[in-house]
């Protein structure tokens, strides 16, 4: 027997009618539970709960959706650690990281707490004589979230705090391989006061993002997930009418210059390179080693490389757990033989790795590649693995034009003692994300998340200010109250007098 991962529609779990899917734990190998696959009735039922709930929660005022996600945020805080358990047991992530991730998801959370201050709209008193103009910012309906398996629970929450502080009523679309996070989220919003109907969980797959796409009452989307996917949930998003900000994949350098601290960017590489896995869209999975520090630098890497522990992420002991499915773990390896056939120098090898956990397990050993060049498919794809390249430049222009020649735009960092090759590099790099000696920068919620280029379809950011922009429609309102002096009809276009 195994669980059963059921959907949350109206404030209560709704166990699915048709498809299920295995969820794994990845340190075992085994199945763990099965998922539910939302059909077409499914989306109809979830889309139903949040439109019924959409006048009372918009109407709720906005002391009163504050209150709750105050409410929520120490829900959260109180139940972080088993929020992080559930995150492990179907991710593989260490516990560690998994607190990290919930962590920040808190972070945003707390920005929503001040939805407030952000709706405040503008007021122009006396704009033209006896005439006040003034800006509302008001939700746009029910919004669908749809999000990957990397960050279960913190890219939901870069979406559904700032969207229900909007007043606008969710439907959240999580990966299938690791669901049961966006229910303990469910439960908690609920235990918080939120209304029923006023977020829904539908577990699935293409079928469920197919049927909110097209749905006549989803207003927006909120996409997360890989380049090819985020571009086809763009694209049909927009042609039904829809808003949609669609996040796609990443592939990360990061620049080593010649003055660089070489401890300081080696610990950078391999904590940002290894850490989950690799399996983070800000990971960093090219160093360009800015010549000579090159062999220096790989050697630096290397030594840390090999001190890093593999196991089970429920182990306190491990530093690095499995992947998250056995497909994914069979594609990141076929990328290893890949480099090789290509040339590439593999100077570390994961493959055959011995973790601390079983023999079943997804396991993949931190994996480098030297000499990697712009050909190779270990360089133009995103791998999403523990498979780090440094390729080697002899200048801090070939490096930042190598760069700014790749498709994908999501983060990346430059390492350096000199501030005005970092000033030049953050001024002229087409990277929507950049860290100054910061390996992964994740802008904290108080500013916004997003990539440029083929990283991202939209021209909003993830939460932050760009959320509530996101998440709310303007109306201005130009408004007079009639005195005695009528002017009678004027068929001129209105001027300002
Ligand atoms: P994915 O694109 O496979 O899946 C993302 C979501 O789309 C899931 O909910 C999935 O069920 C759904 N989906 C999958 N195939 C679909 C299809 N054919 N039609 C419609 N929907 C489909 O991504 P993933 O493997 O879950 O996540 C990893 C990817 O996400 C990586 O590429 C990573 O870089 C990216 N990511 C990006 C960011 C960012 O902020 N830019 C953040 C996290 C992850």
């Amino acid at each position: 027997m195994t669980d059963r991962i059921s959907h949350w529609i109206d404030g209560k779990p709704v166990v699915g009618a048709g498809r299920t899917g295995d969820v794994y734990d990845p340190a075992t190998g085994q199945v763990s539970a099965q998922v539910d696959f939302a059909g077409p009735a499914e989306v109809d039922q979830a889309v139903a709960a949040a439109t019924a709930a959409l006048p009372g929660w918009r109407g709720t005022s906005l002391a009163g959706r504050t209150r709750v996600l105050f409410a929520f945020r120490e829900l959260l805080q109180a139940r972080k650690h088993e929020l992080a358990k559930i995150v492990t047991s179907e991710h593989g992530k260490v516990e560690s990281d998994a607190a990290g991730e919930v962590a920040r998801a808190i972070e945003n959370v707390e920005y929503a707490c001040g939805a407030a201050q952000m709706l405040k709209g503008g007021f122009s008193e006396n704009a033209s004589t006896g005439v006040d103009v003034y800006s509302i910012m008001q939700p746009l309906g029910v919004v669908g979230v749809i999000s990957p398996f990397n960050f279960p629970a913190m890219v939901p929450l870069w979406f559904v705090p700032n969207a229900l502080a909007c007043g606008n009523t969710v439907v959240l679309k999580p990966s299938e391989k690791d669901p049961s996070a966006a229910l303990f989220i469910a439960e908690l919003l609920a235990e918080a006061g939120l209304p029923s109907g006023a977020f829904n969980v539908l577990q699935g797959d293409k079928v469920a993002v197919d049927g909110l796409l097209a749905h006549p009452d989803v207003k927006a989307i909120s996409f997360v997930g890989s380049t090819p996917i985020a571009r086809y949930v763009y694209e049909t998003g927009t042609s039904h009418g829809k808003r949609v900000q669609a996040l796609g994949g990443a592939k990360n350098h990061m620049i080593v210059l010649p003055d660089a601290d070489l401890d300081l960017a080696a610990d950078a590489a391999v904590s940002a390179g290894f850490g989950s896995a690799g399996e983070r869209c800000m990971a960093v999975s090219v160093v360009v080693a800015v010549e000579p520090v090159a062999d220096e630098l790989v050697a630096k890497i290397v030594e840390r490389m090999r001190k890093l522990r593999v196991g089970d992420g429920r182990k306190p002991s491990s530093e690095m757990g499995p992947l998250v499915t056995r497909a994914h773990h069979e594609r990141v390896s076929s990328y290893v033989d890949a480099g090789v056939a290509e040339g590439a120098e593999l100077v570390l090898d994961g493959r055959g790795v011995e973790a601390d956990g079983a023999n079943e397990g997804f396991w993949l050993g931190p994996t480098l590649f030297d000499r990697v060049t712009p050909s190779m498919s270990v360089y133009t794809d995103e791998i999403f693995g523990p498979v780090l390249s440094v390729a080697r430049t002899t200048s801090f222009d070939d490096a930042l034009a190598l760069i700014n020649a790749n498709p994908y735009g999501n983060g990346t960092a430059v390492f350096t003692g000199d501030g005005r090759a970092a000033r030049r590099f953050q001024n002229e790099v087409e990277v929507g994300m950049v860290g100054v000696n910061v390996p992964i920068p994740v802008p904290v919620g108080y500013y916004s998340f997003g990539g440029w280029k083929d990283s991202l379809f939209g021209d909003t950011h993830a939460y932050g200010p760009e959320g509530f922009h996101f998440f709310t429609r303007t109306k201005v309102v130009t408004s007079r109250w009639p005195d005695t002096s009528h002017a009678g009809v004027n068929l001129g276009f209105p001027k300002n007098s």
